[in-house]
């Protein structure tokens, strides 16, 4: 493996934003010369769809992933069922995502999340498609939906998963998959990172979750553009989360990245 580069995935972003402006190629290549070579672009409401399955149709490292968010539900149409269904069927190798439950953000309404969510979770299952989860303090009725519910064969991520570490057991053995993003390297976040020590080795998938979930600013990290102050993650900051990762379990950067590569292609498909 010395002096080979480590192939990075990218279990969780959002590179159709509009917040990148249009940018999206150039974001691309700066993701491939750091050693991205897959990402899965989350959808979050019926007007990203398109969007997302365009850029997977112009770049095979795209994986789209077509979801109602939880922030985004009032949104929704009379028929955004049949037409994330359509949108599944226009690429084979979809996921479904972003999808969710959060009774963390203020003034969102909890009312009407679940039945989405299940919604949701009954159309992946039917097609066994990997899907990706949001779950803000609502970790108790997610575990009790998932149980009850009929999932995915293949299994689901949890994505940027900041629930308590006594579920990892539970929520394995529902087939789930758990993702590092960049949001826990800021010192803060200490507190979740002997959660992602204790998450099982062939369990770990890594994310940038660009736009959102900047990194600490350090030397090296890229900002995609602050937008009304506000700074942009850039989607090619994820290898610094494998980086912390690896520092975080004690392997090496080649061992983590060939067990990410593992679980990501088990996952998601190669
Ligand atoms: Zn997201």
């Amino acid at each position: 493996m010395r002096g080979m580069r480590p192939r990075l995935y990218d279990a969780h972003n959002h590179l159709q934003d509009d917040r990148f402006g249009g940018r999206q190629e150039e974001l691309l290549a700066a993701c491939r010369a750091t050693g991205v070579v897959r990402m899965v672009v989350n959808g979050t409401c019926e007007t990203d769809w398109p969007r997302v399955l365009a850029l997977a149709k112009r770049h095979p490292e795209v994986v789209p992933s077509f979801g109602w968010h939880p922030w985004f539900l009032s949104r929704r149409t009379s028929t955004w069922r049949q037409q994330l269904i359509g949108w599944l069927e226009q690429a084979p190798q979809a996921a479904v995502g972003e999808i969710g439950l959060d009774r963390w953000k203020p003034d969102l309404p909890y009312a009407g999340q679940e039945e989405v969510f299940i919604a949701q979770l009954q159309i992946a299952a039917a097609r066994n498609l990997p899907v990706s989860i949001h779950c803000l303090r609502a970790w108790g009725r997610l575990l009790e939906i998932l149980a009850a519910e009929r999932r995915p064969a293949c299994g689901f991520l949890l994505h940027s998963y900041g629930g308590p570490v006594e579920l990892l057991p539970r929520l394995t053995g529902l087939g789930a998959y758990f993702s590092l993003s960049g949001y826990f390297l800021h010192e803060r976040k200490k507190k979740h990172w002997n959660t992602f020590q204790q998450v099982p080795a062939d369990r770990l998938l890594i994310e940038s979750d660009a736009p959102d979930q900047p990194l600490p600013a350090g030397a090296g990290r890229e900002c995609a553009e602050a937008a009304g102050g506000r700074p942009l993650n850039h989607p090619a900051n994820l290898h610094h989360v494998y980086a912390f990762a690896a520092q975080l379990r004690g392997v090496t950067l080649a061992e983590l990245s060939q067990q990410v590569e593992k679980n990501f292609l088990r996952l998601f498909g190669s």
